[in-house]
Parts: C-alpha cells; sequence; structure tokens
C-alpha cells in the first residue's frame, strides 16, 4: 500500500462525499467584493470580441410576458388576461377576459391527470394536451418542476407552461378547440465573472471557499483533466483562476454558464486554456498556442476509481501467487461502475477471454488498442466491428476470469506492444482547424490578457493584505 494509494483514495471519498448532490441551481452567496470588482472590470472589455454561444438561438418566438413561476405551493390569483392573448388567431374580444393563472409545484406522487382533476379541467381537455407535438414531454412532469396553468372564466384552460430548464419552457396554446404546442427558448443575459482560489487541502473545499459551485468545480476538472490527474497530481499550493459566464434573467442570476477561460498552476506549472468556438459551431478548450488540452485518449477508463495495482512487470499474482508481470492498471471500483471507452475506435473483441474474464478490445487505427477486462457486462449496443466514441460507456466493472474483487483491468498497447497507461505519452487531439487559426488568435490574445490581468490584481492585493 503506497502512499500515493491512501492519498488517491481520501481524495476519491472527498470528490465524492462533496461532489454531492446540490448542483445547479445554488447560489453564489458567497461569490463577493473582489469577484464583483473583478467583473466589473473585465465585462466591458470582454463582451465586445467574444462569443458568448451560450446565449443559445434567438427564441422561437418572443417570450411571453413576464411568466411569474414562482416556486411557491399552489399560489392562486386572478390577473387580467396578459397580451399573448394578441396572438393572431385570437379575435380581440369585446370585454376584457378574466384568467386565473395558477402556479403548481409538482411533487412526488403528481400526474398530469392528478393535477387536472384537482383544478378541475377535463380529462377531454388532458387528451388535447397528449396529442401535441410535446405531448411525451409533458407526460413527464418531475418534483420540483413548476407548471402553471392559465385559466379562463369559463374554466377552460388557455395556455399552460411548464419550464424543461434553467433556459427552454414548453408552452400550449388553446386555439380554437385544439392546442399547439411550443419550446420557447428565453434569451439569457450573460455576464462574466472571476474566481481564483489556492488549494490547502482539497480542490472542493478551495473551491467551496471562493464561492464556486460543484458544476464549475467539475467543469473545470473535465478541462484539465487531460494534463493533471486531479486523484493524485494535486498539491498544496496550487491555485486556479477562472473566467465563467453567470446567466441572468431580469437581473437575478439563474445559472452559470461555461468556463471561458482557467488556468491551473500545478506543482508550480500553469496551465491555461481558452474556451473557443469556431464558426462551424464546435466548441472546445485550447492553449493560448492553439493546442488543444484535450488528447487523443482519456487517461483513466473510469471516473474518480482508486488504483489497486499498477502496471509492473515482476508483481505477484494475487491469485496465482506467482511472479507475473502486470502489464496494465487495475482501478477498483464498485460492481456495475461505468466504464467508458479512452479514445475513438473499433470494437475488435467483445467475449471471454480465459483468467481475462470478460473483455473488451478496441482499435484505435493502426497503431493503438485498448483493453478492459473482468466485466460485468457489456453496454448496450456493444460488440465486434461497432464504433465507439471517446468516453462512450462500454461496460461495467465486474470480477469475470481470475479476479479477487471487483476491478478493472486497463492495458494500452502501442504497435501490440503493452505500455504503462498511467504513464505513456498520448497522442493530441486535433488542434484548432487551419482556416480558424487566425480567428483563435485574435480571440485568444485578448482573453489571455484577462487572465494576465487577474492573475496581477491576485498578486498585488495578496501582497498588500500580508503587510496588513
Ligand atoms: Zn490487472
Amino acid at each position: 500500500m503506497s502512499y500515493d494509494y491512501l492519498f488517491s483514495k481520501d481524495r476519491k471519498n472527498q470528490a465524492i462525499r462533496q461532489a454531492g448532490p446540490q448542483r445547479v441551481f445554488e447560489k453564489l452567496h458567497a461569490m463577493r467584493g473582489r469577484l464583483i470588482a473583478f467583473g466589473a472590470i473585465l465585462i466591458p472589455a470582454f463582451l465586445t470580441g467574444m462569443a458568448l454561444d451560450s446565449q443559445g438561438n434567438p427564441p422561437s418566438e418572443p417570450p411571453s410576458p413576464s411568466l411569474q413561476l414562482e416556486p411557491s405551493l399552489r399560489v392562486q390569483q386572478a390577473l387580467p388576461l396578459p397580451d399573448y392573448a394578441a396572438t393572431p388567431n385570437r379575435p380581440p374580444s369585446a370585454k376584457q377576459a378574466t384568467i386565473q393563472t395558477i402556479s403548481i409545484k409538482v411533487l412526488a406522487g403528481d400526474t398530469l391527470a392528478s393535477l387536472f382533476s384537482r383544478y378541475g379541467l377535463s380529462a377531454a381537455t388532458l387528451a388535447k394536451l397528449q396529442v401535441t407535438k410535446h405531448g411525451k414531454q409533458l407526460a413527464r412532469i418531475r418534483p420540483g418542476q413548476t407548471l402553471t396553468l392559465y385559466i379562463d372564466d369559463k374554466k377552460n384552460l388557455q395556455r399552460l407552461v411548464l419550464p424543461l430548464d434553467v433556459k427552454h419552457s414548453l408552452h400550449l396554446i388553446r386555439e380554437h378547440n385544439n392546442f399547439r404546442s411550443t419550446k420557447i427558448s428565453e434569451k439569457l443575459e450573460t455576464r462574466l465573472n472571476s474566481a481564483e482560489a489556492s488549494i490547502t487541502n482539497s480542490l472542493f473545499l478551495a473551491g467551496k471557499r471562493s464561492g464556486l459551485s460543484d458544476d464549475l468545480i467539475m467543469q473545470m476538472v473535465d478541462i484539465f483533466g487531460w494534463d493533471i490527474d486531479f486523484a493524485l497530481d494535486i498539491r498544496t499550493g496550487d491555485r486556479f483562476t477562472l473566467i465563467f459566464e453567470e446567466l441572468y434573467r431580469a437581473g437575478e442570476k439563474v445559472a452559470n454558464g461555461s468556463i471561458v477561460a482557467a488556468e491551473f498552476v500545478n506543482r508550480g506549472k500553469a496551465i491555461r486554456a481558452i474556451r473557443y468556438t469556431d464558426a462551424s459551431g464546435h466548441s472546445d478548450y485550447y492553449t493560448p498556442n492553439g493546442h488543444s488540452l484535450r488528447k487523443a485518449f482519456l487517461r483513466s477508463p473510469v471516473k474518480f476509481s482508486r488504483i489497486s495495482s499498477r502496471f509492473n512487470l515482476r508483481r505477484k499474482h494475487p491469485v496465482l501467487h506467482r511472479v507475473r508481470a502486470h502489464r496494465g492498471v487495475d482501478y477498483a471500483a464498485p460492481r456495475g461502475t461505468p466504464i467508458r471507452a479512452t479514445g475513438d475506435g473499433k470494437i475488435a473483441f467483445a467475449s471471454r477471454k480465459g483468467g481475462y474474464g470478460k473483455t473488451l478490445i478496441i482499435r484505435h487505427g493502426s497503431t493503438y488498442s485498448t483493453l478492459y477486462a473482468h466485466l460485468h457486462r457489456f453496454a448496450r449496443g456493444i460488440r465486434g466491428g461497432k464504433s465507439v466514441r471517446q468516453g462512450q460507456l462500454v461496460a461495467y466493472v465486474g470480477s469475470s476470469g481470475l479476479a479477487t474483487g471487483p476491478h478493472l483491468h486497463y492495458e494500452f498497447r502501442v504497435r501490440g506492444r503493452h505500455r504503462n497507461p498511467l504513464t505513456v505519452a498520448l497522442p493530441k487531439a486535433r488542434s484548432i482547424a487551419k482556416r480558424f487559426r487566425a480567428d483563435y488568435q485574435r480571440h485568444g490574445r485578448k482573453v489571455n490578457a484577462q487572465l494576465n490581468l487577474i492573475a496581477r490584481l491576485t498578486v498585488a492585493q495578496n501582497s498588500n493584505s500580508a503587510r496588513h
């Protein structure tokens, strides 16, 4: 049992404890003072040149008048008809109709049918909603969602609104005797914010102290995970800086967007990542020089697992009890843990293979192949000849063949020769296409300058506070 092993186990547990369930809607109350000040400095200079593609597509129709979707319990109020009534198919009525707005927070066990009967709406109305384009989606209401009903004074449903996520909602609008369904994507305001943190004991704690949500930290782990093993490489004194988007509706923050740029200093070595969306709509993270941060292979096929046995040509085999080369890496993980293909490729073998038990071999072009052994089972659709993408779920951890307990045995071969998956130099994924390079350089220079600015301000601030 090595030091590394203890370290990684501890990290792993921390990650699991703290990556916890509370996520997207977590409010960033802690984001204060300095960060806001940075934001104020950065935003004007920034917004001019950057492709903030998370603004999304223009809404398919103008957003309906401020629909108050308060997540409170079953609030009822009478409101005058909002001006969506001005949509073409509704003849202007002489007297102003009264529409009652009912916001319903969906609770466990609620179905659309049970809610409809509770609010005096007919099964016939429900049936009409279900035959619309988004009827199926409507049937999958979940606890926590807030449904809004607009009911006229004759107890007819005029409109139903179901928010799908922070940006999208489903509107079912009465048209004569039927309903028309439409998905509306709201244009949210994107603001930029920044944060920086030093790691004293854990990445997640450092992030929390700077007011960052788990969601942003996981984004960062994904961006730098190609170069930094967050289970093994993190040391006290490592630090990071993030510039990220925040999405606002009517002046109120509703969610985090993407990380726009980031720097991670690991054991004194800085790596920078800049997000770039090319004209074809492909977004990725690149170094300031335009190299992809991505590699052609993931370093590890299982997330947050612990390495239980390393590549070792003179290991005593735990079952056979004699020296036998261990030409791969073992990842201990509970049975059923998902296994990802580490690179794009084609399945060369998916069957039983002696002591390896259920085994999967993926061929990645003519040079590389990867092997996954002791599987519990293959993922759906995984069989010889099928193509797989990097990160695709291909199998589940098990203990088939000669194994003392559930773990994944993973091998990496270069031209047929076993190499240590943890140390082999991994080929880079493609860099920015030539035709986008000049555009990226303009963008990259700007963003890089912003990272420099934050770094300088941080250093100045730290030396200031040291003097007090
Ligand atoms: Zn092994």
